[in-house]
């Protein structure tokens, strides 16, 4: 994800009404959640083309194959902007009734970057990711169990996103590559409202409204932050944050509600650990998963 550098500094008069608390216990599973987390990163850096990204692959498949109605390994190849190869790039797709025309996408990116520039040690190195990149991915792999176990009623589309973090700081369109390759490729129906996780581990979970989200998708945003805090989770800060251009920003473009749950302030307002080696597990923690991840199922179980 980049900060969106245009649109930074925009502040937005943010009113919300109190809905009756119907605040559902899921199953929600943190610990299991967090296991998906550390397993991730266990098998090293996920940039494109490289063997994590490969094990990672079969990874989400052996998990995602027994749950989903149907699974999707979209894969398509780009030419390489820093090199003269290709860059092999695979969204995973995991389809929950299908055939329901009420849809919903729930997706984070699943790559991690080839390249740690805020790093002071070893910039040119690639990241472990477990908060930019391993921390939505988990969540969203203990929603699928969920799914399987008490559908929801909307169909639901499980997308992992690859390429999102490949661009170089400011080469915005060489990011969002596998969202960018998604919108003109997708799996019919199209879903009428997306909800995108990004950095949602950090232990020190703060998450503020992005503003790009807040003017698609008002509605949806002031939906989730009132539950969360109608649950509990004090995570959720109905204040405006920075402006992302992330994996909701295609969707967006195609007219589709799309929201951005990120915390982009890891651990704090300076980002410290974003885009650097601090980036590891650690740093995360199952508290933070089951704030997000119990937030979004209890939201989808009152659609
Ligand atoms: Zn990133």
């Amino acid at each position: 994800m980049q900060f969106d550098y245009k649109k930074s500094g925009l502040t937005i008069l943010l009113i919300f009404s109190m809905v009756i608390s119907s605040t559902a216990q899921t199953g929600f599973h943190a610990e299991r959640a967090f296991d998906d987390l550390q397993a991730q990163c266990d098998l090293g850096p996920r940039n494109p083309n490289s063997p994590g990204a490969n094990a990672a692959i079969q990874f989400f498949q052996s998990i995602l194959e027994p749950l989903a109605d149907t699974l999707h390994l979209q894969n398509f190849q780009l030419d390489d902007p820093y090199s003269s190869g290709k860059l092999n790039l695979t969204n995973i797709v995991a389809r929950f009734q299908p055939q329901k025309s009420q849809r919903i996408i729930l997706c984070a990116h699943w790559d991690t970057r080839p390249r740690a520039e805020y790093d002071p040690s070893h910039p040119e190195r690639a990241m472990i990711g477990a908060n930019d990149g391993a921390s939505g991915v988990a969540i969203l792999l203990e929603i699928a169990r969920q799914l399987k176990a008490n559908p929801v009623n909307p169909g639901i589309d499980i997308i992992l996103f690859d390429g999102e973090d490949y661009g170089a700081p400011r080469d915005l369109q060489y990011y969002l590559l596998g969202s960018r390759y998604y919108v003109e490729h997708p799996y019919p129906p199209m879903a009428q409202q997306v909800i995108l996780l990004d950095m949602v581990g950090d232990a020190e979970l703060t998450i503020k409204v992005d503003p790009v989200s807040y003017r698609a998708a008002p509605r949806l945003v002031e939906e989730i932050w009132t539950l969360a805090g109608d649950i509990g989770y004090d995570q959720f800060q109905f204040v405006a944050g920075a402006s992302m251009y992330d994996d909701h920003v295609p969707f967006i473009e195609q007219g589709i509600q799309a929201i951005d749950i990120i915390d982009f302030e890891y651990p704090g307002p300076d980002n410290a650990y974003w885009h650097t080696h601090q980036d590891t597990p650690d740093k995360c923690s199952a508290e933070s998963l089951e704030a997000v991840g119990n937030t979004v199922l209890s939201w989808l179980y009152q659609q």
